[in-house]
């Protein structure tokens, strides 16, 4: 199994919850979204034991600035963001991106600032850059063709860390995002929420099978959620949890493409 998409430094106890995940050959992009952790992230990098499975599959890191705290970003942070890139030849960029939730989302805003930096730092690095938008998708797309991103023939299956791409993390875009993504030669990671949308669900059906991938977005949240009202959840409780949520999203792709 493969998490594109998770956050390993913000569960407790992420050493133990990464030995766990390793022994049961579940395979992950650890992604560190805030200055203080991406020490964390580098720290609990795990090679992966019995990896049957191509490169595309190995555990990496990704590094990046969530929109959510662009406005307090300062020059340091690019500087140390820049470090730890260039330390890991193997992690992506991000997540980066625009969030109507947080500060500085209008139009030429901080959080766009923030994101044009780190997808021309992709592009620079020849990194993947994992995107997170919660709001218009077309804006993540012009500020990436502006940044450099082209049009790319369609061929994910012999992509490298070379050909950088955009990776659309818990995607909840419609058919207009699907078309330009494809065209940028984008990946598209689904989480369970991705299905909930009606005009994301019809969509991705019309993303080619080899440029969809499969997350959790495990962070804090999702061990408080399996805590309830009762005591900590364990290292092997929170690995065997997320193996079955991310099953869950593969199976919602499954039925999504058969229906469609
Ligand atoms: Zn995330």
């Amino acid at each position: 199994m493969h998490d594109f998409h998770l956050h390993l430094a913000r569960l407790s106890n992420p050493e133990s919850i990464a030995d766990e995940l390793n022994r049961r050959g579940y395979h992950y992009v650890d992604v560190g979204c805030e200055p203080w952790e991406w020490a964390k992230v580098r720290d609990l990098k795990r090679a992966e034991v019995n990896c049957t499975e191509n490169r595309a599959e190995k555990n990496r890191a990704a590094y990046g600035i969530h929109p959510m705290i662009a406005e307090k970003v300062t020059e340091e942070d690019f500087a140390t963001l820049r470090k730890f890139l260039e330390s890991d030849t193997d992690a992506q960029v991000g997540e980066a991106g625009l969030d109507r939730r947080f500060p500085g989302y209008e139009p030429g805003g901080v959080q766009e600032t923030v994101f044009r930096r780190q997808a021309e730092l992709a592009l620079e690095l020849g990194r993947d850059l994992q995107i997170h938008c919660v709001g218009d998708y077309m804006r993540i797309v012009k500020v990436l063709r502006e940044a450099g991103f082209k049009t790319s023939p369609h061929d994910n299956s012999t992509a490298t860390v070379n050909a950088p791409r955009p990776v659309f993390h818990r995607f909840g875009g419609d058919i207009s995002a699907v078309r330009a993504g494809i065209e940028l030669g984008a990946l598209f990671s689904l989480h369970a929420d991705s299905f909930r949308k009606k005009s994301t669900a019809a969509a991705i059906p019309l993303i080619p099978a080899d440029s969809v991938r499969f997350e959790t977005d495990a962070d804090e949240s999702y061990s408080e959620r399996l805590a309830g009202t009762g005591c900590a959840p364990t290292a092997i409780e929170i690995a065997e949890a997320l193996i079955r949520d991310l099953g869950d999203v593969q199976r919602l792709y499954e039925l999504a493409i058969k229906g469609a």
